[in-house]
């Protein structure tokens, strides 16, 4: 049952991209760690969600059908989460089968780029630890790295290896805002721009973001994540309200020992943002 105390979990990943545990996996630990919502939202990718979804019915917990889009805005890469999508729709589906044959085609170059920086063989890495070449992930390459000791865990390859300006960074244009909105809308869902504190902007660059997000109809900001700091909860709280949008809250898990914060395990939305979920 849902309730005004219902732990909501609104973002995760699971083996469909780059997450460790199975959709039916995340839903046990979800439920085993109290969460009475939850959504699922794999990178570009809706395939999980059927799995996940007859396993939060037998357990007798809410499920939303999710998705996190990987879109461009001017020069920065950008989440954007969908709730409540109709994994079946075809505009979805079609748009996701694009991003993903660009996204196939990334990791190639990315596999070449560490390939010049003296680090071989790194593409089919990935491409085994991700199990297809359906969804590689840059964590599925720094997985790979840390496996041959090139760092000791994910976040120092991400430092040395995966981000701009570093060896295996490449550029990639991404869906466009405008349409992963539509997409989601499309598919009867709610469009959440994911973690906003994390994308590596300037204030006025943000706030063009935010307004772009909001003038293109999306619906909700995800003041809740691991990415932001306390203070940040606040700031976007206030951004929400400013902007017109509604509030979300989510893990962002992908693993047990990787995340930087656990199914179900965190604050609440503050007072005075209005939940995505308030009509649902
Ligand atoms: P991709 O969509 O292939 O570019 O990969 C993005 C994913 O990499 C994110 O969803 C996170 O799972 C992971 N990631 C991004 N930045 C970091 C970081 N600094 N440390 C660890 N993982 C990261
Ligand atoms: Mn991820
Ligand atoms: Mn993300
Ligand atoms: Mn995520």
């Amino acid at each position: 049952m849902v309730s005004a105390t219902s732990r909501y979990d609104l973002h995760c990943h699971s083996t469909y991209s780059d997450g460790v545990l199975t959709p039916a996996a995340v839903v046990a630990r979800a439920v085993g760690r109290g969460v009475d919502v939850l959504a699922l939202t794999d990178h570009d990718q809706v395939a999980g969600n059927a799995e996940a979804r007859a396993a939060a019915a037998d357990a007798g917990i809410q499920f939303a059908c999710g998705v996190e889009i990987s879109a461009s805005f001017e020069s920065l890469t950008v989440h954007v989460v969908g709730l409540g999508v109709d994994p079946d729709d075809a505009t979805l589906s079609q748009g996701l089968a694009g991003v993903r044959a660009g996204r196939h085609g990334r990791a190639q170059r990315i596999g070449d780029s560490l390939a010049e920086a003296g680090i071989p063989d790194a593409y089919l890495g990935a491409r085994r630890l991700a199990g297809s070449d359906a969804l590689v992930a840059r964590t599925h390459f720094a997985r790979y790295l840390v496996e041959i000791g090139r760092a000791k865990d994910t976040r120092a390859v991400f430092r040395r290896y995966l981000t701009p300006g570093k060896p295996g960074y490449v550029r990639h244009a991404w869906a466009t805002l405008a349409d992963a909105i539509a997409w989601i809308h499309g598919a009867g869902g709610d469009a959440v721009l994911a973690h906003p504190g994390r994308y590596p902007c300037s204030p006025t660059a943000l706030r063009r973001l935010l307004g772009q997000f909001r003038d293109l109809g999306g619906d909700a900001l995800e003041v809740i994540s691991p990415a932001h700091t306390p203070a940040q909860f606040t700031e976007f709280a206030t951004h929400a309200r400013v902007y017109g949008l509604r509030g979300s809250v989510g893990s962002d898990f992908h693993a047990p020992d990787e995340s930087w914060m656990d199914l179900g395990a965190m604050p609440p939305l503050p007072d005075g943002v209005t939940p995505v979920w308030a009509d649902w």
